[in-house]
């Protein structure tokens, strides 16, 4: 049995395998926690054990506030966890990098003036 959920924490795509040991009258409650962050994502009775993957292919989503320091200065603050111990492919670290660098942009463009106000946004990559 194989399905796909999300990361309530960290909104990261699980891909929750379970494998059956077969053993009869080996039920127990077992556990599978999300990759990327450690929350727990799945709990069911089993004889066997829970696995758990990040979905491969998958696009993530990148959530970021836009706002300002107390000298009227843009900063981002980054809403999503980068790294945790998650493996990235090159070419995601290159679309990560692109997005970050768009984001920069994006803060210093905004208006710090008198139509400031704080902005959450995301972005795939
Ligand atoms: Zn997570």
């Amino acid at each position: 049995m194989s399905y796909e959920t999300e990361c309530k924490k960290c909104h990261a795509k699980v891909i929750v395998t379970e494998h059956p040991m077969g053993v009869p009258g080996g039920q127990d409650k077992e556990q599978g926690y999300c990759p990327a962050c450690g929350e727990l994502v799945a709990e069911f009775m089993s004889d066997g054990f829970i696995r758990t993957a990040l979905a491969p292919s998958k696009m993530r989503e990148l959530k970021y506030t836009i706002c300002r320091d107390r000298h009227g200065h843009p900063l981002v603050m980054l809403n999503s966890p980068l790294g945790n111990g998650q493996e990235i492919v090159p070419d995601s670290l290159r679309r990560l990098a692109a997005a970050l660098v768009v984001i920069a942009g994006e803060a210093e463009a905004k208006d710090m003036g008198n139509g400031y106000m704080p902005a959450s946004k995301s972005t795939e990559f």
